[in-house]
């Protein structure tokens, strides 16, 4: 009726505003988290499919709010991009991975996510050089990951910055690929040297036969461009199977292991000699 349909709609208007409250309230939270020392890193590792053994770490952010608890990436990063927080969040996750990899001598890679707000600030590449400088990280331990999304404006400038870091030695992931526009092109034109497949075609193998044969073409693409892969978010030995079949090289996931504190992840899986 038109009573109920009126009521439906005041019930929408009050629950807009009560979620743009929320999000004005998490913005100007997000001015002081950074200073306040809010944010910290979990670290999840980067298995080789084959012989099982650690390959590298992706740095990935956390935020003790005071009052809400943790806070998910998913819900405040988004809201960094938009207000430009990104830049000074993002230098502050790269200097933090940097250093914990000279901590840790035994790590061979830390991939750190660069959304592409802050990759395309002026001075990014010279943000990346100087973290390297004082924190003593050989160019060759650090690996960026960017989303396609980065690749949609302003392609010339981004393509020279990317050139110019892989020039240096540092190595480029495109990351959650497959969710975004004609990947196909971009890989052709730029020479990323990993792929990460996102997780919503992980999720499907075993089950839905396209996703598997989206996979596969991935990896068999991958292999004639000479890319490494990356499967994110393995978590049943039946997919993992599925992958080794294919040939893929590396995983990530909750089957291998969950993103975790410096503490925790040295002491599962680096020898006692990294801190
Ligand atoms: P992402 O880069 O695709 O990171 C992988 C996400 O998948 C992480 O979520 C990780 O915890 C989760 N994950 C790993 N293995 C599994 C699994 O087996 N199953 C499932 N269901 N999930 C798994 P997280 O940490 O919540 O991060 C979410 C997103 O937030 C990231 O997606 C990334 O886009 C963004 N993010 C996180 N840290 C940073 C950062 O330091 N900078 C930027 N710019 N973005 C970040
Ligand atoms: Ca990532
Ligand atoms: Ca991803
Ligand atoms: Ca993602």
């Amino acid at each position: 009726s038109k009573e109920s349909g009126r009521g439906a709609f005041h019930f929408f208007e009050a629950d807009m505003n009560r979620r743009l409250r929320q999000r004005k309230t998490l913005e100007a939270d997000l001015r002081t988290a950074l200073s306040e020392g809010q944010f910290h890193l979990a670290y999840q590792p980067q298995i080789d499919l084959c012989s099982g053994a650690l390959v590298g770490a992706e740095a990935l952010i956390r935020w003790q709010h005071p009052t809400r608890g943790e806070v998910r990436p998913d819900e405040f990063i988004p809201i960094a991009e938009q207000t430009g927080q990104i830049c000074q969040i993002g230098e502050w996750v790269l200097r933090t991975a940097c250093a914990q990899a000279v901590a840790w001598p035994g790590l061979a890679r830390m991939s750190v996510n660069v959304s592409p707000t802050q990759f395309r600030q002026a001075g990014f590449l010279e943000v990346v050089e100087a973290i390297l400088a004082e924190t003593g990280l050989a160019p060759r331990r650090l690996e960026l990951e960017v989303t396609e999304s980065l690749l949609l404006v302003d392609t010339e400038v981004t393509f020279a910055t990317l050139t110019r870091l892989r020039g240096r030695g540092v190595s480029i992931a495109m990351d959650d690929f497959g969710t975004g526009y004609s990947s196909l092109g971009y890989l052709r034109r730029f020479p990323f040297d990993r792929i990460k497949i996102d997780r919503s075609f992980v999720r499907g193998l075993g089950s839905d036969p396209e996703a598997a044969a989206i996979v596969n073409a991935v990896i068999g693409m991958s292999h004639s461009l000479r890319i490494g892969v990356n499967a994110e978010g393995v978590e049943t030995a039946a997919q993992a199977k599925l992958l080794r079949a294919v040939g893929c090289e590396e995983v990530q996931g909750y089957l291998y292991g969950r993103p975790l504190a410096p503490e925790a992840f040295s002491k599962a899986y680096l020898a006692d000699t990294d801190a």
